[in-house]
């Protein structure tokens, strides 16, 4: 691919700089995300809670409370689409039975307590 062709000034005259969609920084943190969801679901292809073909990675503790949620596969559950809604729609259920945790047990041991309630061995 060459360079793109000048572009043409802007009917009034002013040089215009396309707007960046979104930080290099940014751009390779959602390719690494995207990877790292693909690769989950290769190797958990059933909803952990029902058993169904996984579609989605939940992450157990929200991204909003755990920045970088989405790149930590240690918080990564695979869950159809159904479990999923629910999981984010029912907390307090979710929460007791492993499918969620607060942004205050973000730890080891929290993390294995919600294995446990999922039913998911020892690794
Ligand atoms: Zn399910």
């Amino acid at each position: 691919m060459g360079a793109a062709p000048p572009r043409p000034p802007a009917a009034d005259g002013m040089k215009r700089t396309p707007l960046r969609g979104r930080s290099v920084k940014k751009a390779q943190a959602d390719r690494l995300r995207k990877w790292l969801r693909t690769q989950f679901l290769a190797i958990h292809p059933d909803c952990e809670r029902c058993g169904q073909p996984a579609s989605d990675v939940h992450e157990i503790i929200r991204r909003s409370q755990a920045k970088d949620a989405a790149l930590r596969p240690e918080l990564f559950v695979a869950l159809c689409r159904a479990c999923h809604t629910w999981a984010t729609e029912h907390p307090r259920a979710a929460h007791a039975t492993g499918y969620v945790l607060w942004s205050w047990e973000d730890n080891d041991d929290a993390l294995e307590v919600a294995r446990i309630k999922r039913r998911i061995p020892y690794r």
